[in-house]
C-alpha cells in the first residue's frame, strides 16, 4: 500500500505555475489547458496520485504551500500534511 504520496486536484488547479517552476522533476504545466501535470501519476476518482519517498516529503510539502489555491496535497504514512 502506497503511504506516501501527492495528490493533485487539477481540476480546481488555476495553472500559475509556481509547483511547475519549483519542482520540474514532478510538475510540467500542459499546453492543452493550461494546467499542471503531475508527471507520472495515476488517476484515481477525482485527483492525480503519485508516490514519493520518504525522504522527499519535506520539499514536496514546500512545493504544496507554493500552491495558491491549495489543490496539492501531501501524505506522509497516510496522513496529510497539507
Ligand atoms: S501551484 Fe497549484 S495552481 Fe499553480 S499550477 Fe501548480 S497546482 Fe496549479
Amino acid at each position: 500500500m502506497v503511504k506516501n504520496y501527492i495528490l493533485h486536484n487539477r481540476e480546481e488547479c488555476i495553472g500559475c505555475g509556481a509547483c511547475a517552476s519549483l519542482d520540474p522533476k514532478n510538475w510540467k504545466m500542459s499546453s492543452e489547458d493550461g494546467k499542471s501535470d503531475l508527471i507520472d501519476s495515476e488517476k484515481t476518482e477525482e485527483n492525480y496520485k503519485k508516490e514519493i519517498n520518504e525522504t522527499e516529503i519535506d520539499f514536496n510539502v514546500e512545493v504544496a504551500e507554493s500552491c495558491p489555491v491549495n489543490v496539492i496535497h501531501i501524505y506522509k504514512d497516510s496522513e496529510k500534511q497539507i
